[in-house]
């Protein structure tokens, strides 16, 4: 069969090293490198993907000394003792006769410690500790300990190092005169600004040697005020270059800054036209990062020349198999990233391991196994939502014989609601996957059918799940039955139905979402990026500080109030990487957020309220309810009397706090123990 992506897997040949595709693993934190137990499950979670092809594998960030910590008593190589460590995840990737390099990471002031050091003594706004500005004594320690740490990964094994240099960490703060403020040799000219990331390589250099390869991340774009500007990037890159870089990765953003630049609302690809420029102005292999998901995209760009290789982190989180399916054309197979953050950077940004919300066994790949079952059951499973959907595909592919009911006429239950919402549209994607995972496993599937105690007793099950999910919570508001008031559910099938002026009540993740979708400008599939760099205020030719120029406003045509009782900050139960980002796009596009509202009563005119004390009406031709949810009880009580186990699961279970990821790890667990 001829290969559906000749640019994709063809090779890369540096002369020392072969990468037999074009697909790298970009670095990835996942908390398992601090964790007990961690680096044979850190061993086992990369081993996966090079067995299943990942060309080149780069390791989430290890620090060369104990100022460059992320968090304290974060993953170090700066002795002996600890190359061991290392070269158990090394041998597990070459065992499987995969590549892999260290990333280096000095966190500069983004390190949540005490000893923060950084070139100038100014806090950064993500990291509650000032940093000391780094003496000239000690930025020379520094380039040792690069030189050392890329020597102890030598000495472990690994193929290479990628060198941290973007996304507003060490090196990044020394390249910019935002956190360089320096007036010795290190800080002010271009050339002094430049200086340490090139010692460092140089250094790298000398201790490891000609054929061990060194990658260094370098920011295409800071996003921040008083960043980077383009020709001072290009100078960078030809002097990393001509320093001995063999690969320039792709860096996007500091994490400071206030511009979303991988979450789902991003854009496919938004950023490859800058790689695409630095492909231009070099003579190394470049990498493209940033919202490239699928195996059409990565061909795509490599075929028109926009980059050497593809770097993807997060989906290969979702799919292990990215790589291998894509060889075979089975692009269908794919479990896509769908760009939440909820389970992986939201986790680590908590201090926890990290996971998948799609993919419950990302990073648990020695914990959460698979095995066949040894007494196969008959099982009925009621209701079609994720939940329901995990379990039936998990269970089934153990070898139990599982029937799936689902009343209405669609499977994915609430995903296809989160479809609709501006930028979720993939979440239809999972639906797809899970839908082709139970074809596989031979899940038989009732669609548009009820389940009832008779259907229970006739087929002979010998347990049932119930997985019926959850039905919006209707508040007890005076006027709540009036016709101009809709659930959540309504208003996502029908916007169109909607007037110019809406109330949402409740600003959880739906109230944000719903409020989202009824405010945003519709825009033309081909005008989104351009759309989305002027609403954030990106200068793709970097010819500002930073990248950044006046964002453009957009305005909600409609207006649009989102309420909630609570006082404090709306949406705070929103993800970390996530929230803020809701919140400054409904800032700007005028949507009123107000907490500490009293919901007197629903009139005809609009709705009642009392803010502050006072009694105002908000005169709004829609009210929306997003209120929560309960669980919903559509199957007969009389269920539970049925000899034969009868499991819940989901929001059936338990709607407070029910979430995609719950549901789906739900699904999952049962799958995998019944
Ligand atoms: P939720 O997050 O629990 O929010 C429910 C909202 O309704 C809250 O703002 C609550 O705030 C309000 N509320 C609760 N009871 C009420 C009542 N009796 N009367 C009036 N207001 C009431 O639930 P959700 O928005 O339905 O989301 C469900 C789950 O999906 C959540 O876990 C959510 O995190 C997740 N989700 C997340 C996202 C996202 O992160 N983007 C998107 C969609 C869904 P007050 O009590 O302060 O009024």
């Amino acid at each position: 069969m001829r290969n559906p992506f000749p640019n994709i897997f063809k090779p890369l040949d540096l002369g020392f090293i072969r990468l037999p595709n074009r697909i790298v693993m970009g670095s990835m934190h996942t908390g398992l490198e601090e964790a007990k137990g961690g680096i044979d499950r850190l061993a086992a979670f990369y081993a996966l993907r090079a067995r299943q092809g990942v060309g080149l594998i780069i390791t989430g960030g290890v620090a060369p000394n104990i100022t460059g910590w992320l968090k304290p008593l974060g993953m170090t190589l700066n002795t002996r003792w600890k190359v061991h460590k290392h070269r158990k995840i090394v041998d597990a990737v070459h065992r499987e006769g995969g590549r892999i390099c260290m990333q280096i990471l000095h966190a500069g002031r983004y390190g949540f410690h005490p000893f923060v050091m950084a070139p100038s003594a100014i806090k950064s706004p993500i990291s509650p500790f000032k940093p000391f500005s780094m003496p000239e004594w000690y930025i020379r320690k520094t380039i040792r300990d690069f030189g050392r740490a890329a020597f102890l990964a030598k000495k472990a094994g690994y193929d290479g190092v990628e060198v941290m240099g973007s996304e507003g960490y060490l090196l990044n703060q020394f390249m910019a005169p935002h956190t360089n403020k320096r007036k010795d040799k290190w800080g002010g000219s271009l050339e002094n600004r430049m200086r340490l990331s090139l010692e460092i390589v140089r250094e790298i250099r000398r201790r490891t040697g000609e054929d061990f390869l060194i990658i260094f991340r370098i920011s295409l774009i800071d996003l921040v005020r008083e960043g980077s500007v383009w020709y001072e990037i290009v100078a960078l890159a030809q002097a990393l270059e001509n320093a001995g870089v063999h690969i320039l990765n792709s860096g996007i953003g500091w994490h400071e800054s206030r511009v979303p630049t991988i979450a789902s609302m991003v854009p496919e690809g938004a950023f490859v036209p800058l790689t695409k420029r630095l492909k231009e102005v070099v003579n190394i292999p470049v990498v493209a990062t940033n919202r490239i998901n699928y195996p059409e995209q990565a061909e795509g760009l490599l075929q028109r020349g926009e980059a050497d290789l593809v770097s993807m982190a997060r989906p290969f989180l979702a799919d292990p198999g990215w790589v291998s399916k894509s060889s075979k054309g089975n692009t269908d197979s794919i479990n896509p990233c769908i760009a939440c953050n909820q389970t992986c950077l939201d986790r680590i940004f908590k201090g926890q391991v990290a996971g998948c919300m799609v993919n419950p066994q990302a990073c648990m790949e020695t914990v959460r196994v698979i095995r066949p079952t040894a007494y196969p059951m008959k099982i009925a499973v009621v209701g079609a939502g994720m939940a329901g959907m995990v379990f039936s595909a998990t269970a089934a592919s153990r070898g139990h014989d599982v029937t799936l009911y689902e009343k209405k006429g669609e499977l994915g239950g609430q995903f296809n609601l989160a479809g609709k919402i501006p930028g979720k549209e993939n979440y239809f994607q999972t639906i797809e996957y899970y839908t082709q995972r139970m074809k596989e496993s031979g899940v038989h599937l009732k669609l548009s059918e009820e389940f009832d105690v008779i259907k229970a007793h006739n087929e002979g099950y010998h347990a049932i799940v119930v997985a019926t999910g959850v039905r919006p919570r209707i508040p007890d508001i005076k006027g709540i039955q009036l016709p101009h008031v809709m659930d959540y559910v309504q208003a996502i099938d029908h916007p169109d139905k909607i007037g110019q002026r809406v109330a949402i009540i409740g600003a959880g993740g739906i109230g944000f979402d719903v409020a989202l979708l009824l405010s945003e400008q519709q825009v033309p599939a081909v005008d989104r990026h351009r759309a989305y760099c002027d609403f954030w205020g990106i200068d793709l030719n970097v010819k500002t500080p930073g990248g950044l120029i006046e964002p453009r406003k957009t305005l909600s045509s409609r207006q649009v109030f989102l309420l909630q009782r609570s006082k404090g900050k709306m949406g705070a139960k929103l993800g970390k990487t996530t929230g803020w980002i809701h919140r400054l796009t409904l800032r700007k596009r005028g949507v009123q957020m107000i907490a500490g509202v009293e919901y007197s009563r629903i009139r005809s005119d609009g709705l009642e309220v009392i803010i502050k004390g006072e009694k105002r009406l908000l005169e709004v031709d829609h009210i929306v309810l997003c209120a929560g949810q309960e669980p919903t009880h559509v199957v007969p009580s009389n269920l539970r009397d049925l000899p034969i186990p009868v499991h819940i699961i989901g929001g059936a279970k338990d709607a407070s706090g029910l979430d995609a990821e719950r549901a789906i790890h739900e699904g999952f667990e049962l799958g995998r123990n019944i």
